[in-house]
C-alpha cells in the first residue's frame, strides 16, 4: 500500500501536520523537480528490493524535449549502466564521443586531439556519451515511471512544514494549489534557482555570478551542408567534440541525433547588468565576439538563429545541504560553470547515492518510532552531504581553473599551454 497522502485542505495549522498518516515501513520520498538529478534519485529509490514510495513534483506542465546538447561523462554513464539505461540512451540518439579536439581560435589549427572512445571505456569502465538533453531527460522519465515513481507535473512546491516538534518526524510538502503531501524525506532537486535551498538554509542564498555567459543552440545538417565547405563537411561526419580556445572565450561544437542536428555553445565574458539572468542579445553582437576567429567556426556560428544570453552562475560551497530529513541535490546545492561538463553528472551521482542510502536504511528495519526514524533519516542525509560535498566542490573549483586555462590571452602562458598539450602522448591524457 502506498504511504502517500495528498490532503486537499487549505489550512496549514501546525497541529494538523501529518496528523492522519500512520507511520509505515516504506519511506515516502518526495522529490521536488524532475530534472536529471531528481529523476536519477527517483530511479535509484525505486530499483531496490524494497523500493521507497516516490513522488516527483515538477512545476512545468509538460515534459517536452527542450534544450540542446549535453555530455554524459563516464562517471555519470556508470550510473546509467547501474540503472540499465545505456542502450536506451543510445537508441534515443546518444553516441559515444570518439575524440575531444582543442583548436586555436585564429585558424582552427589543432592544439591536441584527445582520444576518448574505447580508451575511456577501458580506463573508466563506461562510455563518454553525447546526447540531446531532452532525449536524456525522457529516457530517465520513462525509467522512473516504469519503476513506479509517481510524477506530478504542473505542480509547484511552495513550502515545507516540519512541524513544531521535529521529533514528530513528518514533512508536509505544501503545493501552490493548496494541496499538501505527507513525506518522510524531501529532496530539493529544484535547480539553480532553488526555493528548497532557502528553506534548508533559512535565508535567501542566490547563486553567484561567474563573469561568463553562454549563447547556445542547435541547427540542422542541411544548414551546415549549404556552405559547401570541405572543413565543415569533415567535421559533420565525426563523432567528436570540437573546442576552439581563444582570449576570454571559447566555443564548443558537436553532433546530436545521428548527425541530423548540431550543438553549438559559445562561452564569453558576461556583459549583462548584475542580477539579470537572461536577455535577448542580437545575432550581430554575438557574431562580433568571434570576429577574427577561424572562418570555419564563424560560418558555424552564423547558423544560430537566436542570441539568447544565459548568465553562468555558481557557488563556492554552501554551509549545509540538509535540514532534518530534507536535503538538496544537483544545481540546488552545487551549481557550477559548465567547463568540465559535469553539472548534470554530479546531480545524477547525488541522486543515485541518495537512492542507495535511503533504500538500504529501509531494508535495515526502519524504526517505527517517529522520533527515532526522524533521527535516522537526519543522520543519513548528513552522511550523504559528507560523502558528496568534497567531490562536488572539486568540480566547481576545477571548472573555474578550466576557464583560466581555456581563456588565456596570446602570450607566454598560452604558448606554454599549447606546447605542453601538443607534446602529450595520447595515452597519457587524464
Ligand atoms: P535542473 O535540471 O535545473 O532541474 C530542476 C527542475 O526543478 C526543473 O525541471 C524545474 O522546473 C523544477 N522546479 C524548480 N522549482 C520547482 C518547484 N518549486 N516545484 C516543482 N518543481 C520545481 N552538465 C553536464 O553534466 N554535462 C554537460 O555537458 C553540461 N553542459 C552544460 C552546458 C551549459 C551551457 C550549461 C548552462 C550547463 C551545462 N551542464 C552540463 C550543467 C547541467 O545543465 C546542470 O548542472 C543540470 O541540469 C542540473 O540538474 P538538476 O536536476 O540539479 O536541475
Amino acid at each position: 500500500m502506498s504511504s502517500m497522502e495528498i490532503h486537499q485542505e487549505q489550512s496549514s495549522g501546525s497541529a494538523k501536520i501529518g496528523s492522519n498518516r500512520p507511520l509505515n515501513k516504506t519511506l515516502h520520498v518526495v522529490i521536488v523537480g524532475a530534472g536529471l538529478g531528481g529523476l536519477a534519485c527517483a530511479i535509484a529509490c525505486r530499483r531496490a528490493k524494497q523500493p521507497c514510495d516516490v513522488t516527483v513534483v515538477e512545476r512545468v506542465p509538460e515534459m517536452i524535449a527542450i534544450g540542446s546538447g549535453i555530455h554524459i561523462p563516464p562517471n555519470a554513464c556508470r550510473v546509467m549502466q547501474h540503472f540499465g539505461l545505456v542502450e536506451q540512451l543510445k537508441s534515443a540518439g546518444g553516441y559515444v564521443v570518439q575524440d575531444f579536439t582543442l583548436r586555436r581560435y585564429k585558424d582552427g589549427n589543432i592544439i591536441v586531439e584527445k582520444p576518448l572512445g574505447e580508451r575511456v571505456k577501458r580506463e573508466y569502465g563506461a562510455d563518454w556519451i553525447a546526447i540531446h538533453r531532452g532525449d536524456y531527460q525522457n529516457v530517465l522519465l520513462d525509467a522512473a515511471q516504469r519503476k513506479g515513481a509517481r510524477i506530478m507535473t504542473d505542480t509547484e512546491v511552495v513550502d515545507i512544514e516540519q512541524g513544531v516538534d521535529e521529533s514528530e518526524g513528518r514533512q508536509i510538502v505544501v503545493l501552490k494549489d493548496g494541496r499538501r503531501i505527507d513525506a518522510d524525506v524531501v529532496i530539493g532537486a529544484d535547480g539553480l534557482w532553488s526555493s528548497m535551498r532557502e528553506f534548508v538554509l533559512g535565508r535567501p542564498m542566490p547563486p553567484v555570478e561567474t563573469g561568463d555567459l553562454a549563447y547556445r543552440g542547435t541547427f540542422t545538417r542541411d544548414q551546415l551542408k549549404s556552405f559547401h565547405d570541405p572543413r565543415i563537411d569533415g567535421l559533420i561526419e565525426k563523432s567528436n567534440v570540437q573546442v576552439w580556445l581563444g582570449p576570454s572565450r571559447h566555443a564548443v561544437f558537436y553532433p546530436l541525433r545521428n548527425k541530423t542536428e548540431f550543438n553549438l555553445v559559445l562561452l564569453v565574458a558576461d556583459d549583462l547588468p548584475e542580477g539579470v539572468r537572461t536577455a535577448q542579445g542580437s545575432l550581430e553582437e554575438m557574431g562580433k565576439c568571434f570576429d577574427g576567429w577561424d572562418p570555419t567556426l564563424t560560418r558555424i556560428i552564423s547558423c544560430l538563429n537566436s542570441a539568447l544570453k544565459w548568465k553562468l552562475l555558481h557557488f563556492k560551497e554552501l554551509d549545509k545541504w540538509t535540514k532534518g530529513p530534507v536535503a538538496l541535490l544537483g544545481d540546488a546545492s552545487h551549481p557550477t560553470l559548465p567547463y568540465q561538463g559535469q553539472g548534470a553528472a554530479m546531480a545524477v551521482e547525488d541522486g543515485a547515492i541518495l537512492g542507495v542510502l535511503l533504500t538500504r536504511l529501509q531494508e535495515r528495519n526502519l524504526s517505527l518510532s517517529p522520533k527515532a526514524r526522524n533521527g535516522q533519516l537526519t543522520s543519513l542525509l548528513q552522511l550523504y552531504e559528507r560523502l558528496r560535498k568534497q567531490r562536488t566542490e572539486i568540480n566547481v573549483s576545477g571548472a573555474v581553473l578550466t576557464r583560466e586555462f581555456y581563456h588565456l590571452h596570446d602570450g607566454d602562458a598560452q604558448q606554454e599551454r599549447d606546447s605542453e598539450l601538443s607534446k602529450l602522448p595520447a595515452a597519457k591524457w587524464q
